[in-house]
C-alpha cells in the first residue's frame, strides 16, 4: 500500500509524517518539484531583513532526515505533470510514472504575477528570497516599490526599509490587509509614515524609477493538476475537500494552500492560505489517508503581522465584512495598557465586533507593541466556540503586573461592547 504526496513543504510533509506515525507499514513517497523541502516560508522576510542570517537556517528537515528517521522517501526535482486517477498513477516531467493507492495533493499556491524584469521579485519561495538577497547585496538599490499591502507586502516593505531603502507601497484596494477597515488602514498609514514608508491605496503601482519592485499583489492556488484529474474546485477557486480533507475522488485527499475550507464565523467557504492552516490540514489528510477519521473544523481567519514594531492581529470579520456576510454588526474599540502603568505598560488597542441580535462575537482586532498575540488568540478561541459577548466579559484571564493589567484589555472591550 503506497501513499503518495505531491508537495514537500508544510501540508505535504505534515501529511506524510502523520501517516507514518499512524501506520508503520505504509510505503510513503513525497514528490517535490523544487530542490528544497520543509522550510519556513514565514521566515523569508526575516532573511531579507538580515535577522535570519542564511536561507538554509529556514530549512527544518532534509530528505535524508525523512529517509533515516521516518522511513519516508522524499524526492526533490520531481515535478508531477499529470494525475491519472483511474489508473492510480501520476506522471512526472521526466516521463516516469509512479503508482499510488492513496494520494495527498499539497501543491500550495503561487503569486498572481511573476517577476518579468531583472529588478522585479516575488517573495514566495526560498529561491525567490535568495535571488532578492543577492540583488540587495550586489546592486545596492536605494528605492523600492512594493505592490500589494497584504501581510507579505508589509513584511517585505519593513525588511527593505531595515536594509536602508526608501520604500513606497501601492495597492489598488482601498484598505490594507484585505480587511475592509478604514480605521486599521489609517492607523497603519500613520505608523508607516514614522518610518518613512509611503502608502498609496486605491491606485495601481508606479514602477518607473524604482531600483527594485516587489510583486505582492496576492497568490492563487495551484489547482490545475488536480482539476485536470477531475478533482472538484470550490467557489473560491481552490480545491473543494470535506472536513476530512477528502476530495470528490476516492482515496484522494488535499491539504494546504491549494484547498479551501469553511469560515467558522460565516459558515461559508473560505480560502485563507496560511502555514498554520496548512500544517493542520496536512495532519488530518495524512491521518485519514491511513484510514483514520479525523476532521479539520475550519478557520476563524486569524492572522498576525509585525510591521515596523507594530503588531497587527485580526480574526473573524471586520464591521464591513460582518455586514456583507448578513450580520447586524455592533462594535467597540478601546485603547488600554498591556500592563499596569507602573510596570511600563504600553498602549494596546482592542476592537470587538458582535452581532446585535444574537450577541455573538463575530470578529476582533488587536494592535500594539506587546501582548497582542495572546489577546488575539483569546478572541480567536471565542470565535471558534461561538461565544457571546456576555461569555467573554467574565473570562478568567490571567493577571499579574509583568503580564497584564487587572482588567485585561479584552475584558474591557467586551464590557464596552455590551454597553453598545
Ligand atoms: P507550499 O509551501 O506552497 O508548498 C507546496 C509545494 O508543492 C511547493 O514546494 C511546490 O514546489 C510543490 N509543488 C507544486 N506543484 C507541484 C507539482 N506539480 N509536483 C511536485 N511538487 C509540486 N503563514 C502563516 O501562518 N504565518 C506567517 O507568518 C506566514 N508568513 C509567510 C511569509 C511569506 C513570505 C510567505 C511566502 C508565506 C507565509 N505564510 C505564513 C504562508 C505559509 O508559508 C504557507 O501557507 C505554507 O507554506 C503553505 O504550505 P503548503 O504546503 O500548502 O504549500
Amino acid at each position: 500500500m503506497r501513499l503518495l504526496v505531491i508537495g514537500g513543504v508544510a501540508a505535504g510533509l505534515s501529511a506524510a509524517a502523520r501517516a507514518r506515525r499512524l501506520d508503520a507499514s505504509l510505503e510513503i513517497v513525497v514528490l517535490e518539484k523544487s530542490g528544497t523541502i520543509s522550510y519556513g516560508a514565514c521566515g523569508l522576510p526575516y532573511f531579507i531583513e538580515g535577522r535570519v542570517r542564511q536561507a538554509e537556517d529556514l530549512v527544518v528537515y532534509t530528505p535524508e532526515y525523512f529517509r533515516k528517521e521516518r522511513n519516508i522517501t522524499v524526492r526533490t526535482g520531481a515535478e508531477v505533470v499529470a494525475i491519472q486517477h483511474p489508473r492510480r498513477e501520476v506522471q512526472l516531467r521526466s516521463g516516469e510514472r509512479v503508482h499510488y493507492d492513496r494520494l495527498v495533493i499539497a501543491t500550495g499556491a503561487r503569486p498572481l504575477e511573476s517577476a518579468a524584469q531583472a529588478n522585479e521579485f516575488t517573495l514566495h519561495t526560498i529561491d525567490d528570497a535568495r535571488r532578492l538577497k543577492q540583488f540587495l547585496v550586489e546592486k545596492r538599490p536605494r528605492r523600492a516599490v512594493v505592490i500589494g499591502s497584504g501581510y507579505i507586502g508589509l513584511e517585505a516593505a519593513d525588511a527593505l526599509r531595515r536594509n536602508g531603502l526608501a520604500v513606497t507601497i501601492y495597492d489598488r484596494n482601498r484598505n490594507i490587509l484585505h480587511r475592509d477597515d478604514e480605521f486599521l488602514t489609517g492607523t497603519i498609514r500613520k505608523h508607516l509614515e514614522q518610518f518613512r514608508i509611503d502608502l498609496h491605496m486605491g491606485c495601481e503601482g508606479v514602477r518607473d524609477g524604482a531600483d527594485l519592485v516587489i510583486l505582492a499583489q496576492g497568490i492563487r492556488p495551484n489547482v490545475e493538476l488536480a482539476a485536470e484529474a477531475g478533482v472538484e474546485i470550490g467557489r473560491t477557486g481552490a480545491i473543494r475537500a470535506d472536513e476530512r480533507m477528502q476530495t470528490n475522488l476516492s482515496s484522494v485527499f488535499a491539504a494546504g494552500d491549494c484547498v479551501q475550507t469553511i469560515n467558522v464565523v460565516t459558515g461559508c467557504p473560505a480560502w485563507l492560505p496560511l502555514g498554520t492552516t496548512a500544517n493542520k490540514m496536512g495532519r488530518v489528510a495524512g491521518a485519514n489517508a491511513t484510514g483514520a477519521r479525523e476532521r479539520f473544523p475550519g478557520i476563524a481567519g486569524t492572522i498576525i503581522v509585525n510591521v515596523c514594531g507594530l503588531a497587527i492581529g485580526q480574526t473573524g470579520l471586520s464591521v464591513a465584512q460582518a455586514r456583507a456576510a448578513g450580520f447586524d454588526p455592533v462594535h467597540a474599540r478601546i485603547d488600554s495598557l498591556d500592563r499596569p502603568r507602573y510596570f511600563q505598560g504600553k498602549r494596546i488597542t482592542v476592537e470587538l465586533v458582535a452581532d446585535r441580535q444574537s450577541g455573538r462575537l463575530v470578529g476582533g482586532m488587536v494592535l500594539g507593541d506587546e501582548g497582542v498575540a495572546g489577546r488575539l488568540n483569546v478572541i480567536a478561541t471565542a470565535l471558534q466556540n461561538r461565544m457571546r459577548v456576555d461569555d467573554l466579559e467574565m473570562l478568567d484571564l490571567c493577571y499579574a503586573p509583568p503580564f497584564a493589567p487587572v482588567w485585561d484589555p479584552v475584558l474591557i472591550a467586551a464590557q464596552q461592547l455590551k454597553k453598545v
